[in-house]
């Protein structure tokens, strides 16, 4: 089944749950008044470009095609072409520029190029939609898994592509709630009897870009720990509670800035 297809009725995704619990008052204007964001991120269309390029990248795989390097930077600027080139609402931040986020694309995705190898591993599927239910919540979670493969072993690697600006910390990958999601996911998707290994891709955007592989694995307490903040996410959305978190990273490049400003004045 398709992604659109299980987002159809009400549930909660991997991105929705992080949104509530970072500032459920821009989760508000964003998922329930469904207002119309202020500007297009240019850091948000980038990080999907690459995405989108990568996993053009592994759809060849299946084919038994690897895509050389030059290619790979080409089905990124194709992406970025399409996305960006035209589009006027994209806000770029400080000396930012459709060309300058253009080359900055193309040369993490060849520093990907060159530190990818795919000995022993099979690819079973690319941007893999899931949908699964927890104990004592009404709806599903619903998702899309960047990357699942099988290597020879007989194991399950997961993985997720990030962009980022800076390296991540052990705390970033152990407890990245994405990651502890997927793993439930898998387990509920036909993996429950195989042994998962999760994995994020990172492409660093410094100076010189790195490709940074962390591994990292969710034991039961992991998933424990997750159910119950996102019980509570959702019975905070239930409640209507919806609390802005103005001391957030998020409020530098807030969509819904002049909305947050018009609920302080509505509330006071
Ligand atoms: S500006 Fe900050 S506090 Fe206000 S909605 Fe945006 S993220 Fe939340």
């Amino acid at each position: 089944m398709k992604l659109n297809e299980f987002r159809k009725g009400p549930h909660l995704s991997a991105s929705s749950i992080a949104e509530y619990m970072e500032c459920s008052l821009s989760y508000r204007f964003s998922r329930i008044d469904k207002l119309k964001p202020e500007f297009i991120s240019d850091n948000m269309t980038f990080g999907s470009c690459i995405h989108q390029a990568l996993a053009d990248f592994h759809q060849e795989r299946i084919m038994g095609n690897i895509l050389t390097k030059d290619q790979l930077q080409e089905r990124f600027a194709y992406h970025w072409t399409i996305r960006a080139s035209e589009n006027k609402e994209i806000k770029y931040k400080g000396e930012n520029s459709f060309d300058s986020l253009l080359e900055q694309g193309k040369a993490l995705l060849r520093t990907y190029h060159g530190n990818f190898s795919d000995e022993n591993i099979t690819v079973l599927a690319i941007e893999e939609p899931f949908r699964f239910l927890l104990d004592n919540l009404p709806i599903p979670i619903v998702g899309v898994m960047d990357l699942v493969e099988e290597d020879d072993q007989g194991n399950i690697i997961i993985t997720d592509f990030k962009t980022a600006a800076r390296s991540y910390t052990e705390d970033d990958v152990s407890k990245n709630p994405q990651l502890t999601l997927y793993h439930l996911a898998s387990r509920s998707n036909g993996y429950g009897d195989r042994n998962i290994i999760m994995k994020l891709d990172v492409l660093i955007k410094t100076k010189t870009p790195q490709f940074k592989r962390y591994y990292t694995a969710r034991d039961r307490w992991d998933e424990i720990k997750a159910a119950k903040k996102i019980i509570e996410v959702w019975r905070g959305i239930n409640k209507g509670v919806f609390i802005p978190n103005d001391t957030s990273w998020k409020c530098a490049e807030c969509f819904y800035k002049g909305a947050c400003n018009d609920w302080y004045q509505e509330a006071a």
